[in-house]
Parts: structure tokens; sequence; C-alpha cells
């Protein structure tokens, strides 16, 4: 894959398109694989953050999410093809589940919200098979029982929106253990679908 690298961190040049297609051969190979969307407020998270930084240069896929990569793009004489905002993302990945019949894992967001952005979407847009779900506040006795309910959904997409740059560590630290093959950090898309 194309890169470019804005304020030390690598953002990979893709389309929607090659993200999808991406994930699709993600899921084929089975491998666990982590999807990040950078957009400025991430990207500048991260200069203070070298944990997060490293996480976005050794991640599978960075996408250029928001106005602010797309013009340091420009700036740097090497543009990013397109936009790929986050929660465009999550939505093209859930109707390739919903056709693909891939079980989704929802996790994140205050009590119930998971819940029902799962219903809502399913609603309002496609029925995808949901593997389960969990809030995003949690402490360790907790967080072992999600992991062994998220290894045993068999999930192949694991959406995470616990917030920058909590979510990206998470699924840093469990995501071999989980074995899901492709799984995103999704900030507060869950409250948005929700609502
Ligand atoms: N959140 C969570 N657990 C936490 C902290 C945050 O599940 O420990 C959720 C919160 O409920 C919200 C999302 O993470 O749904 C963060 O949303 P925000 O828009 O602040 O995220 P950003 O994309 O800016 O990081």
């Amino acid at each position: 894959k194309k890169q470019q690298i804005v304020m030390d961190v690598r953002v990979h040049a893709v389309t929607m398109e090659d993200a999808l297609e991406w994930a699709k051969e993600a899921v084929l190979e089975g491998k666990p694989r982590m999807i990040a969307t950078a957009n400025a407020e991430m990207i500048m998270i991260a200069q203070k953050d070298p944990e997060l930084k490293e996480i976005l240069n050794t991640c599978d896929l960075v996408v250029p999410d928001g106005a602010g990569v797309l013009w340091a793009g420009e700036k740097l004489g090497t543009p990013f093809p397109e936009r790929v905002a986050g929660a465009d993302l999550a939505e093209e990945l859930l109707k390739i589940a919903s056709e693909k019949e891939w079980p989704v894992y929802f996790l994140g967001g205050a009590p119930g919200i998971a819940q029902r952005a799962a219903a809502r979407f399913m609603e309002l847009h496609v029925p995808f098979k949901l593997a389960g779900c969990h809030e995003g506040y949690f402490d360790s006795e907790e967080e072992k029982k999600i992991i062994k309910d998220i290894k045993k959904s068999g999930a192949k997409l694991l959406l995470a929106g616990l917030g920058v740059p909590k979510q990206e560590k998470w699924i840093r630290d469990h995501m071999d253990e989980l074995g899901v093959p492709v799984s995103m950090g999704i900030g507060g898309v869950f409250d948005v679908m929700s609502g």
C-alpha cells in the first residue's frame, strides 16, 4: 500500500473501495488485523502519546479520515485519493458483513448504546449477524469476560468504540488473543447510530 507520513504518523493512501477490498481479503485470510482511522485529532494525540503513535505506525491499515489529513497530503505534494471517514467505513463494513454473513461484535459506549446502535442500524439499513455486544466501561474482571465472549462469538469484524486512544490500545493489546480478522476503532459512532 502507498503511504504518506503526516506529522510522523503513517497514513495509507487508500480509497474507500481499497479499504473494503482489504477487509474482505483480511477476513478470508483470517489472521487478526487492525484498522485505524487517522484524523487531525488522532494525529495530535499521537504527538504526545508514543504508544498511540507506535500503534498507528505499525498497524495494518490507517485510512485518511478528515479534512486536516487530506490537506496535509496536498501540502506534502502527494494528495490522498479521497477521505475515508471512520463512520462511513464502519457503515460500509457492516453492509459487507451483511452480504457475507460475517458475525459482528460491537464493543463500547454507555450501557445499552451498542445494543441500540445494532438494532437501529438493522432496522434502517441492513440486517447483519450480531455476534454480541458490550458497553465500553469495564474493570479488569469484566474485561476477561468480554474477551471470552468475543473469542467464542466467532466474530469476523469487531467495532470498538472506546474513544481515542483507548480503543486503539485495547485492540492492539487483545487482537491476537481475540482472533477476530478485522478490528477497527470507531470512537463515538455507536452514539450516532443509536440516536
Ligand atoms: N467510551 C467508552 N469507554 C470509555 C471511554 C469512552 O465506551 O472508557 C465511549 C463513549 O461512550 C463514546 C466513545 O467512547 O461512545 C468516545 O466518543 P468520542 O466521540 O469522544 O470519541 P473520539 O472518536 O473523539 O475518541
